[in-house]
């Protein structure tokens, strides 16, 4: 017998074995008393070149063992109170037991002869945040989606399909294969400044043109309507079309959300499908106070929602929504062996995938425990403590806060005393590599108006402000320090 296969011989070590790693990563929070380890790259890199994976270790316990050196004592702790940088959340209990289930089962959501129950399950749910987005659409036309590996995914598909279906339709050179070429090489995507790289990485992918991706100026850090509305206007006077437009609900950086039903009755008007990335924002759909800010997305005619950010869910779980199901058919070919074109539904045939993870019981445990407002409360109290960031960072004095938090990031910048703009910014990059090498806190870097600055990404509803408070302080203790390295080591060139 094969004591490393699961199946009902082997129960008692699959129980020991989820044991063991439940108690490692018992262990992994219990010992996580940073952020991350300080461990150099150097050292990190040496220790796994050292594995030699010819010579199996034989056991589990000495596997396990040997990972949580390799990899569990240096894990970047996003659950921890000072890991405030990426879009990366701390995941509700719930998933992680649906996540065992869904992958000791290992079941595919592929066919009805691999997936059966689960298929209805992720089904119920994508019919869940169609409802919650509330499509406006025909009674004849019914909404659709399918779960996806992450934002990037939903939105190459989102973006492919409303190529295919601006390609599907009479053009300024109609649909014969040569036409479609020609046709091709002259479809945009319209976006704001602060647009997902995914959308540009997207249009290399479906084979535009390289300046496809057209970058409108911005009001503030959103979409401005009247600005899109003379876009759309003269991409048609070019003789170019439109194959999309990318409305963000909840930038990366600024967490900023496009004035989503101007810009879309805006598209409406010239007939141009709207994608609606809400790869972050998403979560707002189920917040109890919120769900204002995501007015308009009804408009949308295909929205990227990603549970692994504002829903708390561990990576990875996303989801492509479609206003009108019959888009997907764009993403179907049917195979005699898997899906034959019998006229049974296939959750293959909505899928960019074929084997693909049961990744919506996640979702649906959270669901069934939380609740809808529990989970949107979550997000809801992530973005009052960033709000209640901002308004400690605006008024100390030696950092500048560069925006008030539209969702639940913040960027400022450290300003010790004397310092000037220039000076600011050369200290943004060394002060985050100094936290970041030191492990005490992690934080992140981007630029805003050509500037560089720090950005806080607040997920953790249970943050205190006494965490908040040990962040800061480690900012402008690393600040101080480098600002007195740079004056003196401007001190020395001046001398010598
Ligand atoms: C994170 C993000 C994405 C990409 O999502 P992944 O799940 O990382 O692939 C796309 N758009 C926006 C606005 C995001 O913040």
């Amino acid at each position: 017998m094969n004591e490393h296969l699961l199946n009902h011989r082997s129960r008692k070590d699959h129980a020991a074995a989820l044991a063991a790693a439940t108690a490692e990563v018992g262990r992994y929070l219990d010992g996580r008393t940073t952020p991350r380890s300080s461990a150099s790259p150097a050292h990190l890199a040496a220790q796994t070149a050292a594995v030699d994976l010819s010579t199996p270790l034989g056991t589990l316990d000495k596997a396990m063992v040997e990972v949580r050196g390799l990899y569990l004592d240096h894990a970047v702790g996003y659950h921890h109170p000072r890991y405030l940088s990426h879009l990366n959340c701390p995941v509700t209990i719930p998933a992680l037991a649906a996540e065992t289930l869904a992958t000791s089962v290992n079941t595919a959501v592929e066919t009805w002869d691999q997936g059966t129950s689960a298929c209805l399950i992720e089904q119920k749910l994508v019919d869940w945040v169609a409802d919650l987005i509330e499509f406006d659409r025909p009674a004849q036309v019914t909404p659709d989606g399918v779960f996806t590996t992450g934002g990037s995914q939903s939105n190459l598909q989102g973006l492919f399909t409303a190529r295919e279906d601006r390609l599907a339709r009479p053009g300024p050179g109609g649909t014969t294969p040569a036409d479609r070429c020609a046709r091709l090489s002259r479809l945009r995507i319209v976006t704001g400044e602060h647009a997902h790289l995914s959308v540009v990485k997207a249009a290399r992918l479906l084979g535009l043109a390289p300046d496809a991706v057209i970058i409108l100026p911005g009001d503030g850090d959103r979409m401005d309507p009247a600005t899109l509305d003379r876009a759309l206007a003269s991409v048609a006077d070019a003789g170019d079309e439109v194959a999309a437009v990318v409305a963000l609900a909840g930038t990366t950086d600024h967490g900023a959300i496009d004035p989503l039903r101007e810009v879309g009755l805006v598209c409406r008007r010239h007939d141009v499908w709207l994608h609606v990335d809400a790869a972050y924002g998403g979560g707002l759909l189920v917040s109890p106070t919120r769900r204002d800010l995501l007015d308009g997305i009804g408009l949308a005619d295909s929205v990227t929602v990603d549970f692994h950010k504002t829903f708390f869910l561990p990576v990875a779980a996303s989801a492509l929504l479609l206003r009108d199901r019959s888009g997907f058919r764009h993403s179907t070919v049917s195979a005699d062996y898997l899906n034959p074109a019998d006229g049974d539904d296939h959750a293959v045939d909505k899928s960019l995938q074929t084997t693909r993870r049961f990744d919506a019981l996640k979702l649906w445990m959270t669901l069934r425990v939380l609740g809808a407002d529990g989970i949107g409360r979550m997000l809801d109290d992530a973005i009052d403590v960033a709000r209640r960031i901002g308004r400690t960072i605006d008024s100390e004095p030696d950092l500048e806060l560069v925006r008030r938090p539209a969702l639940s990031t913040v960027l400022f910048r450290p300003r010790p005393e004397a310092c000037d703009p220039d000076e600011s910014d050369a200290l943004v990059r060394p002060v985050r590599d100094a936290l970041f090498a030191e492990g005490r806190s992690v934080v992140a870097a981007t630029v805003v108006d050509g500037r560089p600055c720090l950005k806080l990404t607040i997920l953790d509803p249970e943050l205190s402000d006494q965490d908040v408070a040990a962040v800061l302080a480690d900012v402008r203790e690393a600040a101080r320090y480098l600002a007195d390295g740079m004056r003196q080591a401007t001190t020395a060139a001046v001398l010598s």
